[in-house]
């Protein structure tokens, strides 16, 4: 059979090794990890690759995700990352953890934890530095107050997220104020805080630098399981495999042409007026896969092919080694950007390697 195009090629013991290095790695110092399948759609294959590294909770920011990977039979801790609020109902069906910053949603969620008989946890986000969610520390306790007087509510934790929006560093200070956030809160309110979440894939300088933790006892891993890379500067990290995920385009189009548009020069297909280079006569190659498939400045060709630019449905190479006729295939490894986008495109088909397509094997 030929295999389809375009296609993400996703090697799932790849992701399973990566889940368990940083395990075992943030296991040193007593951090446990959820793995975070948001850039996969809460594929469920990639969760249960997570799952059988070692993560004790499966992570994602949409609903939708979780309830996918529930409707597959992946038998974990679902953790809901994005505050809930007019989804509270599935929210409280669906998820077992979420992070939350608001009293009307929380009152929500307790709503629907009573008539759904349950009991919903919630780690509750502080407010840091990088101005994304997040209780500002000076309202943390009343507001931790105000929610465990709410029924079917339990608070089991607390923690932040930075290196998000304003581009704040997940640093020693930072954790440290985590940490003591979680003492005062403790002895003012004299509850046991178990969960600490200090982060994301951007914490890693801060760990490997780290003599000691404090209270942090868990992070949400994305990024450095699925791509190998830490976030804060987008760095490798050792030990870790980075070609877990490929995306792979057929030439369409393969022709010596001029590298300089000829005639007058009007707008582009998206009002851009783009100037280019005079290269010459060169060999360019276009491949079926454009804007509406993929972020196209998170494609980096592994091949000897640079990317001169892309339309709605077509990206168009140089062919440095004149080496891609027709019908030939493009490989490219991905940034986050670019994984998000090719897992969300409807185009762009998912195929597994080391496990076959159709089956999944159940975990419960
Ligand atoms: C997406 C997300 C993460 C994971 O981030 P990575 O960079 O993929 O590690 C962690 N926490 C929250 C709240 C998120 O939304």
């Amino acid at each position: 059979m030929a295999l389809l195009m375009p296609r993400i090629e996703i090697t799932l013991s790849k992701i399973q090794y990566n889940a368990q290095f940083l395990c075992a790695f943030y296991g040193q110092k007593g951090i446990d990890l959820m793995g975070v399948s948001k850039a996969v759609l809460g594929n469920p294959l990639v969760a249960e690759a997570m799952i059988l590294g070692g993560v004790k909770f499966i992570a994602d920011s949409r609903i939708e995700n979780i309830q996918r990977m529930r409707a597959a039979g992946i038998f974990t801790q679902f953790v809901l990352l994005r505050t809930p609020l007019s989804q509270a109902e599935s929210v409280i069906q669906n998820a077992d953890i979420s992070l939350n910053t608001e009293l009307r949603t929380i009152k929500e969620l307790s709503h629907y934890a009573v008539q759904h008989n349950k009991t919903h946890q919630i780690i509750v986000m502080a407010e840091l530095g990088d101005l994304r969610e997040g209780v500002l520390p000076k309202d943390l306790s009343q507001f931790i107050k105000d929610a465990e007087a709410l029924p079917s509510i339990q608070i089991v934790g607390i923690g932040c997220n930075l290196a998000c929006y304003g581009g704040i560093k997940p640093d020693n200070a930072k954790m440290r104020q985590l940490s003591e956030l979680t003492h005062s809160i403790e002895k003012e309110l004299r509850i046991n805080l178990a969960l600490i979440s200090g982060g994301n894939s951007a914490n890693y300088d801060w760990y490997t630098s780290a003599q000691d933790v404090g209270r942090i006892n868990n992070l949400r891993l994305g990024e450095s399981i699925l791509l190998g890379y830490e976030t804060a500067h987008r760095k490798t990290i050792p030990g870790l495999d980075t070609s877990a995920f490929k995306l792979v385009a057929e030439v369409i189009e393969s022709k010596k042409k001029p590298s300089l548009p000829n005639g007058e020069s009007c707008q582009d297909a998206f009002g851009n007026s783009p100037q280019y280079l005079d290269r010459g006569i060169h060999q360019r190659v276009i491949i079926a896969l454009g804007i509406q498939d993929i972020l196209v400045s998170g494609l980096s060709p592994l091949d000897d092919l640079e990317i001169l630019g892309a339309s709605s449905d077509h990206i168009i190479l140089e062919d440095r080694s004149t080496n891609f006729p027709i019908g030939s295939e493009v490989t490219f490894g991905l940034t986050y950007g670019g994984l998000l986008a090719a897992m969300t495109s409807p185009f762009i088909k998912k195929h597994f390697i080391g496990c076959p397509d159709s089956v999944l094997p159940l975990i419960s």
